[in-house]
């Protein structure tokens, strides 16, 4: 119960309970609730969030489940390391690595 004192702002969005040590970060949370995205998880440390509160509700069993492992992307993993896996191959919005779109460095074309 130590740091309770020190997350003294709650996030003010109807049905969310995080959170937060300073102002300026749930500033930035509250950002997510007015974009595209407004139902979040209020799991600490999980950033998943969903359109639609029944993709939500689904997402929510991966915290008591045998998935302890989300991905912000919603999908939940058994194992950290599969979960590492998921996010390296930058399929999904949660992923760690940048998409492979850029064109080869290491090929230019040449000036006239
Ligand atoms: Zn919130
Ligand atoms: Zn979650
Ligand atoms: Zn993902």
């Amino acid at each position: 119960m130590t740091n309770q004192a020190v997350k003294r702002f709650k996030c003010l969005i109807e049905g969310c309970e995080r959170h937060f040590p300073r102002k300026s970060a749930i500033h930035s949370h509250i950002q997510t609730h007015l974009e595209d995205k407004p139902y979040l998880c209020p799991t600490e440390d999980c950033n998943a969030a969903f359109v639609r509160q029944h993709d939500l509700r689904r997402h929510m069993r991966i915290h008591s489940g045998t998935k302890p492992f989300p991905c912000p992307c919603g999908k939940g993993f058994a194992r950290g390391d599969a979960l590492h896996r998921h996010r390296q191959r930058g399929i999904c919005s949660g992923s760690i690595v940048p998409r492979r779109g850029s064109p080869d460095p290491g090929h230019r074309f040449e000036p006239y």
